[in-house]
């Protein structure tokens, strides 16, 4: 590098990192400014270059300091960043709530790790849900938390507010957010597989397979391998021959639902669907399996899960649709027509969760026989839908405390007899 060039990116260095206000340029809240503006800025500051000039530095600095975009007509300092671009705001309280949108594909990781920064320099939170929902249909379909930013900023963390009218925070933790309720509810959705392909066709021979040879195992990723169960949306209804199985996995599947048959598989112990997040009820049918002691499921995808309240679809004119003209009563198991059928929803614990179940009644007296939802649901079986009021997380919380502090009291005297005797250890010893 030249002298010239030297003295460019010094001043580069200044403009982009430090004092944008040099020259009165502005910098996003990623730190891009303008290109021609920057041009014209430094022209009239008597620092003179040309964009040729511009892009051959970018290229030949050997610490690569600086970028462009894609179109060369923005540009940023790499280093450095996110101090430099703190600076050009001052923290500020933040409204109640916040939103984040995202694609429907990093929710999950959110739910793990919360709202990090990554590559960017910050979190981007808007204040109106719809921005956030403009914000994650960039990343496919669209998803949005509700963040509580009133509590972060009392909790001691940092707010800026961007020129732009984004909001700013270094990063939000889980215990911050919140599946926002837009209104939207998800809608039942019934044809869910192609039963003509080869992926259904494999699966349904792989099912035979395992009746035949009376395996207590059905683990149809392994048997098939990832390409063909990622397109499996369901199960067939012949699983209600795997009389011997004993486990299912079914981990990180793209189920949708499970089919009432489940509930015949009268060896199954344990069920485990981790990590497949289409997968959002069950049918009621799988109390029937008596041994069920032990299941994994991702209970942040479930309707009604006691934290995101994820709310359930209406029932009402939407119902769920399992193959074939008639359905049975889910407790009576007699075959009725769907439009005799009363379907709802309950929650009910099953193997090591609460799950929203859906049943098919055909009768008062066998809505009667359904048991009752644990504390922190739903107390009663119903329809879903939007104006369906759900108990809060708080709610939950308060429901389930008695038995919460009790087994942490026990734990806490236990510790507290330990400690106390370490201590009188301790006087002794000297
Ligand atoms: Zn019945």
């Amino acid at each position: 590098m030249s002298n010239t060039e030297i003295q460019i990116s010094k001043f580069l260095s200044l403009v982009l990192r430090h004092k944008p206000e040099t020259i009165g340029i502005q910098l996003n809240p990623n730190g891009w400014a303008d290109v021609d503006d920057l041009l014209e800025k430094s022209n009239s500051y008597g620092m003179k270059f040309d964009k040729e000039t511009l892009i051959h530095i970018v290229e030949t600095n050997p610490k690569k300091r600086f970028a462009f975009n894609d179109g060369l007509d923005k540009i940023r300092a790499v280093q450095g960043h996110s101090i430099d671009i703190e600076l050009g705001y001052t923290s500020q309280k933040p409204p109640e709530i916040l939103y984040h949108g995202t694609g429907k594909k990093s929710v999950q990781s959110i739910l793990d790790m919360g709202l990090e920064r990554r590559s960017r320099q910050h979190v981007h939170l808007s204040s109106d849900i719809d921005t956030a929902v403009m914000v994650g249909r960039r990343h496919g379909e669209p998803f949005v938390f509700k963040v509580h930013a009133e509590e972060m900023y009392n909790d001691k963390f940092e707010f800026f507010l961007a020129d732009n009218g984004v909001w700013l925070t270094e990063t939000v933790p889980v215990q911050y957010l919140e599946k926002a309720q837009h209104g939207k509810v998800s809608e039942i959705e019934n044809d869910v597989q192609d039963k003509n392909s080869f992926a259904w066709r494999e699966l349904c021979a792989y099912v035979e397979k395992v009746a035949e040879e009376g395996a207590d195992e059905f683990s149809p990723l392994e048997a098939l391998g990832d390409e063909i169960f990622s397109q499996i949306y369901t199960l067939p209804e012949t699983i209600s021959k795997l009389k011997k199985v004993k486990k299912i996995w079914l981990y990180g599947s793209s189920l949708k639902r499970i089919p009432p048959e489940i509930g015949e598989m009268e060896s199954l112990e344990y069920f485990d669907p981790y990590t497949s997040y289409d997968l959002h009820w069950f049918p009621y049918e799988i109390t029937n399996c008596k041994k069920l002691k032990d299941s994994r499921v991702s209970t942040r995808a479930l309707f009604g899960n006691y934290k995101f309240r994820m709310r359930f679809p209406s029932l009402e004119h939407n119902p769920v649709r399992y193959t074939g003209q008639t359905v049975k009563c889910s407790v009576c198991k007699k075959e009725i027509s769907y439009e005799e059928t009363n379907q709802l929803w309950i929650s009910i614990n099953v193997g090591t969760d609460v799950l929203p179940l859906l049943v098919n009644l055909c009768s008062k007296e066998c809505e009667d026989r359904l048991p009752k939802p644990p504390q922190g649901y739903l107390p009663y079986p119903h329809k879903g839908g939007a104006d369906l009021k759900q108990p809060s997380y708080e709610e939950w919380a308060k429901a389930n405390e008695r038995i919460y502090t009790n087994k942490e009291l026990k734990k806490f005297r236990k510790e507290a007899k330990h400690k106390l005797y370490n201590v009188i250890q301790k006087i002794w010893d000297e």
